[in-house]
């Protein structure tokens, strides 16, 4: 395995021109994550099951009957279900339970042969910034191992950087793709809602959460998103719109927006700051036009994404009773007690701040003044930013205000939170973004640019971001 490059598009190549054998990848993979144990990335490997596969899927390669995928190697985050296997969200609630279907990205996958080689560690209910909500322990970033990949995908997004497999899935409601890609030097695209069933996720927040792939390539992307895309009659927020991900479109010129709101947050890091503006200067002496807007509900996101998302979880969440699955506290006296206790012993302390006040804002004395307000905010915000991308392509950003920060180093639940100030918006409205690992700082340390598009605009995200990294050289 000299020379070997860790992206889809090299192994296909190899596999075309018979110089990898799948079985032989799948062994480089299985022995990179025994070697790298004490960075907890993955919580289960699939190891015997990822070789019989690999020995089957080369037969078919070699009989020239293998899928699209046929190569690719996948974690998946704790949240997305895959038949016969554990799935917990890394929560002690979800303890034993065995998911008894296939969500429909898996599906899809195991379609064109790819295989699935194992289960990674996320934040509990991918609620969290930093992966330290995981009831199995942080994952620890491979770049600096004292610090958080960050969150919620935090395994999702350290695998890729420490070549474990060669893509991962993870989910976004607020920043879980984009963050943790940020801080450990990868890509993370958040899709639009709606062009990536949910069907097998476990729900956090139905009307944000979107699963996407972490990748170090994003032509690999690119060809994925083109198999895992798509309506499903079972996700009924699906939609019919196809994107065409058959070929990488380029412009000559792109218009593009960024906003000095954004970087006047006050706890913007100031290399990051520097490090982007010249960037963007980079930007307009290749002859693209950049423009400054204003982004007048930047104080808002925040409130407004914790308010809704966390309503939203207090119901999502309210199935895990004891009685249906996972872990039950045995000894209770009667059924009150069942419910009470295997929540309280299952539930980490971030799931249930947010539960509280998910059911605080839709209490029916509050419902008014927190709920709904919030929800009109949110369509404020979205007919804002649909005006502001109409006449332009895309909107630029730092991904994250930060570099990766020290395990145990944000104590504060309000502080951690602060961290999705950037990303919390394409959620909020649904449209595609994605962080690019573009930059480092004096200390070594990734941070992303964040490439946000207009909604259905995915291929054009892919397209430009490919575009950018074949012609800047971000890390001079
Ligand atoms: N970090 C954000 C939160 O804690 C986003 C999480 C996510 O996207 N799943 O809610």
């Amino acid at each position: 395995m000299n020379d070997f490059q860790n992206n889809f598009e090299y192994i296909q190549q190899q596999i075309n021109q018979n110089k990898i054998d799948l079985v032989d990848l799948c062994k480089f993979y299985l022995n990179r994550i025994k070697n790298n144990l004490n960075y907890n990335i993955f919580i289960e490997v699939f190891e015997k099951q990822a070789l019989k596969k690999a020995k089957e899927i080369q037969i078919k390669i070699n009989n020239n009957t293998a899928g699209n995928l046929a190569g690719l190697f996948i974690g998946l985050k704790d949240n997305i279900s895959y038949k016969g296997h554990k799935v917990s969200a890394s929560s002690k609630i979800l303890q034993g339970y065995v998911s008894p279907y296939n969500s429909t990205v898996v599906e899809r996958l195991l379609k064109q042969d790819a295989i699935i080689i194992g289960r990674l560690n996320c934040d509990e209910f991918a609620m969290g910034s930093s992966n330290e909500n995981s009831f199995y322990g942080p994952s620890k970033n491979p770049i600096n191992p004292t610090k958080v990949p960050g969150g919620s995908s935090g395994g999702s997004a350290a695998a890729v950087s420490m070549d474990l497999c060669t893509m991962s899935l993870g989910s976004d409601t607020g920043g879980s793709l984009r963050q943790p890609a940020s801080f450990c030097g990868v890509i993370g695209f958040k899709p639009t809602y709606g062009t990536v069933s949910r069907y097998g996720l476990l729900s956090y927040a139905s009307s944000f959460d979107q699963i996407g792939p972490i990748s170090k390539n994003i032509k690999d992307i690119f060809k994925v998103m083109n198999y895992i895309s798509g309506k499903d009659s079972k996700d009924s927020t699906t939609s019919k719109k196809n994107i065409n991900y058959e070929k990488l479109k380029k412009k000559k010129k792109y218009k593009i927006l960024f906003s000095q709101d954004f970087l006047k947050y006050e706890h913007l890091d100031n290399e990051i700051k520097k490090r982007f503006l010249c960037f963007l200067e980079e930007l307009k002496s290749k002859g693209h036009e950049i423009q400054n807007i204003k982004f007048k509900y930047l104080d808002y996101v925040l409130p407004v994404y914790y308010i809704l998302t966390t309503a939203e979880a207090s119901s999502n969440l309210s199935r895990y009773d004891g009685i249906r699955y996972g872990y039950r506290f045995a000894e209770s006296k009667d059924i009150k007690e069942v419910f009470v206790k295997s929540r309280s012993e299952g539930f980490g302390d971030e799931v249930k701040r947010r539960i509280m006040l998910g059911t605080f804002v839709l209490s029916q004395e509050y419902y008014e003044a927190y709920y709904t307000k919030a929800q009109k905010t949110r369509r404020m915000i979205l007919n804002e930013y649909n005006k502001t991308l109409k006449e332009a392509d895309f909107l630029l950003t730092p991904t994250t205000p930060n570099v990766a920060f020290g395990l145990n180093e944000v104590q504060d639940p309000i502080k951690m939170k602060f961290q999705d100030i950037f990303t919390v918006t394409s959620n909020l409205v649904g449209a595609p973004s994605i962080s690019l690992p573009s930059f480092k700082n004096s200390n070594n340390m990734p941070f992303g640019l964040q490439v946000m598009g207009k909604n259905f605009g995915d291929a054009d995200v892919l397209s430009f971001s490919d575009y950018l990294q074949n012609n800047y050289d971000f890390n001079s």
